[in-house]
């Protein structure tokens, strides 16, 4: 925390701490009595030892979500080669791992062909994501469904609902991976509706939005759905060849068309 040592005293900033750790009398206190006392010397090692807690409680914190998160380990940035992705998406996606855009709940979809790595860039930008302390949940689409329709049937859907909700990010991956029912479309729509304009979701998907009506059936519902993801969102298109069929030094006789893949629209605010 270099920031506060340039910007503000040592007393202030041994006050702004005791006060993220909920100790307000302390932080009233303890520097003016221990400068009274005659210890001012004392003030830079306690100050130490306070940011040494506020490391260890952020530590401790993301350790926590990342065990939440559920989040396909070693999927990061680290282990993401940006360079084989067109560099307007690639820039997009490091400002993604910022996490601004869970400010205004605005949505991410990206689509693309199996194998792009549609997967690995979502599961990296939760990585970041949880590393700056925010709840993230990755999950199969598939399987959060699945253990929806479970809750439903135990009269439980609210409780799952705002289970949910306590994630700043939901990432479903592979939206419209199998054949759903009544039931599990139901429980997929109620959970976008209930994020909508709230919470980010970021989607993966095969599928481009005219073959939703796939995983939604019925062309309204189809089309609320779509509504309601694209009104506030950012596309990420992975118009890239896929990872699986390129060999490792392969890539640098790529042709250049064959990365020219886009990012379609930023529909932010539309
Ligand atoms: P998709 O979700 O689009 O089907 P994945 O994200 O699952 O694709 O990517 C397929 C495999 O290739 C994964 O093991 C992923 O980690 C890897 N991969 C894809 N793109 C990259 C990349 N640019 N750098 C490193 N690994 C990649
Ligand atoms: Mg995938």
């Amino acid at each position: 925390m270099s920031r506060a040592s340039q910007t503000i005293t040592i007393e202030q900033r041994i006050d702004e701490l005791l006060r993220i750790f909920r100790l307000p009398t302390a932080a009233a206190e303890l520097a003016r009595r221990v400068t009274e006392e005659g210890h001012e010397e004392a003030l830079p090692v306690l100050l130490e030892v306070f940011e040494a807690e506020q490391q260890d409680r952020h530590d401790r914190r993301v350790e926590r979500l990342r065990r939440a998160s559920k989040l396909p380990p070693g999927k990061t940035l680290d282990t993401f080669d940006d360079k084989r992705l067109p560099r307007p998406l690639a820039r997009k996606v490091r400002e993604l791992a910022i996490g601004e855009f869970l400010e205004h709940a605005i949505n991410v979809l990206c689509f693309g062909l199996p194998g792009t790595g549609k997967t690995h860039v979502a599961a990296a930008i939760g990585h970041a994501l949880v590393q700056a302390g925010r709840p993230v949940l990755f999950a199969p689409t598939f399987k959060l469904v699945q253990d929806m329709l479970a809750a439903k049937r135990d009269l439980e859907l609210p409780r799952a609902l705002r289970k949910l909700d306590t994630f700043e990010l939901l990432i479903l991956d592979d939206i419209g991976y199998v054949q759903q029912n009544a039931d599990e479309i139901e429980v997929l729509f109620t959970l976008l509706a209930e994020r909508y304009e709230r919470r980010s979701t970021l989607i993966t998907s095969n599928l481009v939005f005219s073959q939703w009506d796939r995983i939604f059936k019925n062309p309204m519902t189809t089309a609320a759905a779509i509504d309601r993801l694209v009104h506030h969102s950012t596309i990420l298109e992975f118009d890239v060849t896929s990872y699986r069929t390129v060999t490792p030094d392969g890539d640098k006789n790529e042709s250049t068309s064959k990365r020219r893949g886009k990012e379609v629209i930023d529909a932010k605010d539309k």
